[in-house]
């Protein structure tokens, strides 16, 4: 059984005071049920990490950096490291989310880098992947999302594999409104499944948990869990309302 997971990318958003206002009325709400019945992470900008899990620390809620550097210390001005990351109260990173990919120009080949930094460094990685509305259209979905599990977890065995949670995130769903519907979901999800079940074994593959990301709101959060290979979901705008978060991560138990 796959415990479910829910965690909200705040993105670039949120300041020194609406970061902990937020994450506290995220653990107020989820008391009663973050971290037995469901795993829940917040992650916001890097510079209030520390104090966001400092408020997080006596609750079930985990906290996650939304991106990592490839190397552990050294001559890297304006990086930070894995290593950095778990010392200050880290979980999870997000490893090529869309953003980074399609805004900031990451290729596959630094974002397996940067899955295997995170593991080595001692935190979870979060491996984003998705296809882009051209992508889709052009019937290439299976294609670009192959490529990119199979160059996101290159040179990485089983052992290490259990620590990553792949989030599927058609890039043509975030942030913009459109939800892909729970069929479309369904069948990246388990295709992402089978093909972890082929590079790897098939109990390890029913033991990853795979998240779906693209404009999550409330009303559409239980009927996406529904579907069978959906394991949780990554949460960017609607995580910045705690309302609309907890009612998210309720839906999704
Ligand atoms: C995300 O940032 O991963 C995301 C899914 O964003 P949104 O929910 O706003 O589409």
């Amino acid at each position: 059984m796959r415990k479910p997971f829910v965690a909200g990318n705040w993105k670039m958003n949120t300041d020194s005071h609406s970061s902990v206002s937020l994450a506290k009325d995220v653990a107020a709400g989820t008391s009663e049920i973050a971290g037995h019945k469901i795993d829940v992470a917040v992650i916001p900008p890097f510079v209030y990490i520390q104090s966001v899990a400092k408020v997080l620390s006596a609750s079930s809620v985990a906290v996650g950096a939304q991106d990592i550097y490839t190397e552990k210390q050294g001559a890297f001005t304006g990086e930070i490291s894995a290593s950095m990351l778990r010392d200050i109260g880290c979980t999870y990173a997000l490893c090529g989310h869309s953003e980074r990919r399609h805004v900031i120009g990451e290729q596959d080949e630094l974002i397996n880098k940067k899955v295997s930094a995170a593991i080595s460094g001692g935190l979870l990685p979060i491996l984003c992947v998705g296809e882009l509305l051209e992508e889709r259209q052009s019937d290439k979905t299976g294609e670009v999302v192959t490529r990119q599990i199979k160059a996101g977890l290159a040179g990485l065995g089983a052992e290490k594999v259990s620590a990553v949670t792949v989030a599927y995130e058609p890039v043509w769903a975030i942030g913009t409104g459109l939800t892909a519907t729970p069929q479309q979901a369904q069948e990246a999800h388990n295709l992402i499944r089978r093909l972890l079940g082929e590079m790897y074994d098939g109990q390890l593959a029913e033991e990853i948990r795979i998240l779906y990301g693209g404009s999550v709101k409330p009303d559409s959060a239980a009927e996406l869990m529904g579907q069978q290979d959906v394991d949780g979901l990554l949460v960017g705008g609607a995580s910045l309302s705690a309302d609309d978060f907890v009612a998210i991560v309720k839906g999704a138990v």
